[in-house]
């Protein structure tokens, strides 16, 4: 039986993950059941649930090179992130349709960043709908090599704050607009030049709008490292199809062999475990989303989400051979995912842990 302690938990179970820093989707043990925090997430919708084994088994594929890549570099703290990530939902107690577990919030757990995502896309999307003709505006410089990525980050976040203290200035003036956007760094790996692209995609109100940042990104790194033809930027016609691209939430993780010889999909993607970690650690003095010149309704405090006492509750364990969270004492599959041969072959064999 479910019996909150006082209050009721937020309906919301998204907005548990955008309230970091806090205890939301913890557990803990009392001789009188098990406490959980957060609103648990609902079994109803069986799809939902395939989808994230998914994400875990993926997960939990690549963050094993991850480790292997960062032991030999001797970056403890990294090894322990992804430790945790490893073990990220790998325990679930249900009670009433529900569950509950504990998430580890780091971005290179897809599992979490699909939930972030998704609440991002829910806090984001009304707003972007009241912008009169939104625009999506890539920002790049030249393909670095991985010893000069941190540096070429650090630089990004600095020419993008002085265009925005330059046009604060010019709107304060009566020169021009508002900048007003949402954001997201990413950088790809490009395995047959060995080289990293760090950029920047936004979304923005309007033409003029992502017109003066394509012109002031230019004149920042001049052609000596981008050029006009690397920037982009077009009308948005799906508002939610383009948040989505937007939110990737820092890298792609399967990435094609080859670039240049796009084949329809019949050359395998790779999953370059030593490249991920060196963006994933390049990247971490980075925020990787965040908005400019407006801000968003306030979101409730995460003091509404009360902890909850299961008295009753059944256990659910992430199997990886079985790809899927059984329950030890009835052998019952949550979701009944069953991978594609395809995938089980990229996990098993199309890894590699030394290009970057
Ligand atoms: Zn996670």
């Amino acid at each position: 039986m479910k019996k909150p302690f006082s209050g009721s938990a937020s309906e919301k179970f998204l907005d548990t993950l955008a309230q970091s820093g806090t205890a939301q989707g913890d557990y803990f043990a009392l001789s009188q059941g098990r406490v959980v925090y957060g609103a648990g997430s609902d079994l109803a919708d069986k799809l939902v649930w395939q989808r994230r084994a998914k994400r875990k088994m993926i997960t939990q594929g690549m963050i094993l090179n991850l480790i292997k890549v960062a032991e030999k570099k001797e970056a403890h703290e990294r090894v322990k992130a992804y430790w945790n990530t490893y073990h990220c939902q790998e325990k679930f107690f249900g009670s009433d349709g529900r569950v509950y577990g504990r998430y580890c919030k780091n971005r290179f757990c897809t599992v979490c960043c699909c939930i972030r995502k998704a609440d991002i896309i829910n806090r984001y999307l009304p707003e972007i709908n009241t912008w009169e003709d939104p625009h999506f505006v890539t920002l790049t410089v030249k393909a670095v090599r991985a010893s000069k990525l941190d540096l070429w980050l650090f630089g990004i976040k600095k020419a993008f704050r002085q265009i925005r203290e330059k046009c604060k200035k010019n709107n304060q003036r009566g020169l021009g607009p508002k900048l007003i956007g949402i954001k997201s760094l990413e950088c790809n790996f490009n395995p047959v030049s060995k080289t990293y692209n760090p950029h920047l995609h936004l979304i923005v109100p309007n033409a003029e709008i992502a017109k003066i940042l394509t012109d002031e990104w230019l004149k920042k790194w001049t052609r000596k490292y981008t050029s006009p033809r690397a920037q982009h930027q077009r009308r948005v016609q799906c508002v939610e199809r383009d948040l989505v691209e937007l939110i990737k939430y820092g890298s792609k993780i399967f990435t094609e062999p080859d670039l240049n010889k796009k084949a329809g999909g019949k050359i395998p993607r790779m999953v370059y475990a030593a490249a991920l970690d060196t963006i994933f650690s390049a990247m971490k003095p980075y925020r990787l989303f965040e908005r400019f010149g407006f801000n968003l309704p306030k979101q409730p405090g995460y003091t509404q989400q009360a902890p909850t006492l299961l008295q009753q509750y059944d256990e659910w364990i992430f199997e990886p051979s079985l790809h899927d969270w059984h329950n030890p004492d009835t052998g019952e599959l949550l979701t009944g995912f069953r991978p594609t041969p395809q995938l089980q072959w990229i996990l098993a064999q199309s890894i590699d842990t030394d290009l970057q």
